[in-house]
Order: structure tokens, then sequence, then C-alpha cells
């Protein structure tokens, strides 16, 4: 066995150097010495295998204490069960340089699930309401019947790739060295269709429209998702669909606003009928009802309709909501002189009081306004 150099000094660092400056002096040295970069050069090849020995040694703690114990002899024999001179020093090299060289680990023919599709439904608010079954039409790709999802023509079938033997990764060899990286030929997937089926293109899915049937429950509003399973993509190599994800989005109303299982509706009055009350249509989703609007109602009053919402029951629980008003009182527009004269009479005839909004709206402003001086 011919003497060999000591570990520190092939890597040119100090004997109390850290793992980080072994790492580092690999690095710098395992770069300028890796075959890759002098093809054909044995003294360069020579000193990168000594240089990937030394690194893999002294960047791990137990085999360090050793060498530093023992020297060389602490990995000699084999007896001990230690470190063989010329072992493979891949591991040191993949943790300082990772994927560089090796072009990434995995391949083979592994079978992928589908991807999950989403389609947005529209509905208008009725049928949010009242749920629906309509008939989608989605186009996705979908395992090919005549090749069975293989992409081989029938009655033959893909066969190994002869570059890879079928394991999709191929070995290259420099020196001591071996690399592997995913085979170019079948581009990892271990396995070449030789007579590609007609209809997929050897694909081994195509697109196609289906149509598919949707139920829809009553209630469901914008956001909600209904999963169609098994109707998304068709998976590769055998492995299953993905889900479709049918997503509700409700359409504006022209009268109703929703806010979870409760419906909004704005309803504009007169004035006078505001000031002396009186008993009104309002629309509900079922048809219109009568509401009973008291005297002296003010603007924004909102009045309860009780389980004229949203039944809520089948998709989230909590039964049905409620339709609440909110009255909007109108300033009437367009007045005659006799009007006119009417409602200067009327002011004449009120007072503050009957205005307590107002009243108290100008002692706040008031009180703020001193405090300003
Ligand atoms: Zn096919
Ligand atoms: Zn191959």
């Amino acid at each position: 066995m011919p003497t060999k150099r000591d570990y520190y000094d092939i890597l040119g660092i100090p004997r109390n150097a850290s793992e980080q400056d072994v790492k580092k002096a690999y690095r710098k040295l395992a770069m300028k010495y890796h075959p890759d970069r002098n093809p054909g050069d044995t003294e360069a090849e020579e000193k990168f295998k000594e240089l990937s020995e030394a690194a893999e040694v002294l960047s791990d703690q137990e085999k360090r204490s050793s060498y530093d114990q023992f020297g060389h002899s602490a990995f000699e024999g084999g007896a001990s069960g230690g470190f063989s001179g010329s072992g493979n020093f891949s591991s040191i090299f993949e943790d300082v340089f990772g994927d560089i060289f090796t072009g990434g680990r995995g391949g083979g023919q592994r079978a992928h699930r589908g991807s999950d599709l989403k389609y947005v439904l529209g509905l208008s608010l009725e049928e949010a309401v009242r749920g629906t079954n309509p008939k989608i039409k989605i186009s996705t790709p979908v395992e090919c019947m005549e090749c069975l999802g293989t992409g081989a023509k029938k009655g033959s079938s893909p066969i190994d790739c002869v570059q890879c033997g079928g394991t999709g990764q191929v070995t290259s060899r420099q020196g001591f060295f071996s690399m592997q990286s995913t085979c170019p030929r079948c581009r990892g997937a271990g396995k070449v269709i030789s007579d590609p089926c007609v209809r997929c293109q050897g694909q081994g899915r195509h697109e196609e429209e289906k149509t598919l049937a949707v139920k829809v429950p009553p209630g469901v509003d914008s956001g909600d998702r209904i999963r169609l399973s098994g109707q998304g993509e068709a998976g590769l190599n055998g492995g299953p669909p993905g889900d479709l994800y049918v997503q509700v989005e409700v359409d504006d109303h022209p009268i109703f606003t929703r806010e979870g299982e409760n419906l909004y509706c704005e309803v504009p009055i007169s004035f006078v009928s505001a000031a002396l009350g009186g008993e009104l249509e309002v629309p509900t989703l079922e048809g219109r009802v009568n509401l009973k609007i008291p005297s002296e109602t003010q603007t924004g009053r909102l009045f309860r309709l009780r389980g004229k919402g949203v039944d809520v029951t089948q998709v989230r629980g909590g039964g049905v909501g409620d339709l609440y008003c909110r009255i909007a009182v109108e300033t009437p527009v367009n007045l005659s002189r006799k009007q006119k004269e009417l409602l200067q009479e009327f002011a004449e005839e009120s007072s503050d009081k009957q205005s307590p909004k107002q009243a108290s709206w100008f002692e706040g402003v008031k009180n703020f306004i001193e405090t300003l001086t």
C-alpha cells in the first residue's frame, strides 16, 4: 500500500478546522479536480479521489476522531468495520454539491393522481335558495378507452426502454465516480411506446367534453363548492382521477341582497306614510306579503319578516333565516304650488320637539364647536 498523504494537508486546512471549513475547502478543490472538468486527466481524477476521501473522513466527527488518534491505520484492514479507503464518496459529494452534478433523483414510471378541476357555476339567487339540478359541460382529459390509458396501440404494450432497461435512470461513470441522471430516451418513464395508440397519440388520455348532472342543494351561497368525486382529470400511469369542484357564484339580485341565511331589501315609502303609518306590500322570494308600518317610522328602520329568508338546513344547518325590510323615507318631488303652501303651513305648526333626532344633532354640534374655542 503506498503511503498516504495527510488528510488535513490534502485539503489544506489546519487540524482544528471546523466541519464547515472542511466542506468549504472540499468544495473549492473538488470543483477544480472534478473528472467532468478534466476529461481524460488521470492525475486530476486521482486528486479528486484523494480529496473526497479526505473530506469524507474529516467531515464525520467519529471518523475524524479515529483518524486524529490512529492516522490512516484507523481505516485499514476492515476488521473494525470502519471506513474502507476505496469506498463510495458520493455521499460527501452530494452533501456539499447537492444535485448539481447528479441531475436529481427519482424518475421511474410512477402512477399520478389526476389533477382536481374547478368549474364555476353561476346561479340566480332564486336557484341558489331553492336548489337546482343543472347539467354542466366540461372539457377534461379522460382515460383513453381505446388503449385503457397505456398509450400503446391495441394489441401492443409499452416496452422497457432500451437505454435505461426500464429504470428511467442512466448511470454514467467518470473514473470511480458514478452519476445518475434521468434517462434522455424515455424521460424517466422507463417505458417507451413503440406503437402509439391512434386515438390518443400515445398520451393515454385525451380531451373529451362530458355532460355532468350537478345536484345543488337549496341554500348554497357564493363560494360554496360541490365535489364531484373522480370527475377531474384522468390519472397517469394507472393513477386515480382527480375530483371536480363545482364552485357556486350567485348573481346579484335586483331586489334582495343576502348575508348568510338572511335576506335584505330596501322599501321606499312616502314621508306621509312614514309619518301616519299604514300597510304596504313587500316582496319575498315566495311572492308579496303585507307589512304593517307604524306611524312615525324613521328612515333606516328594519322590519323583520320571520322565516322569509333562506333555508340553509341542508347546507350548513341552523334552519331558516329572515327577511329584513329596510325603510327608506322618500322626499317628494315635483311639488305643486298647493302642496308647497300646505307644507309651509305644516312647518309653521311644527316644533323642534317633533324632530327629536335633528334637535339632538344640533345640540351635539353646538357642544363640539365650543370645544374648538
Ligand atoms: Zn389511447
Ligand atoms: Zn429510458
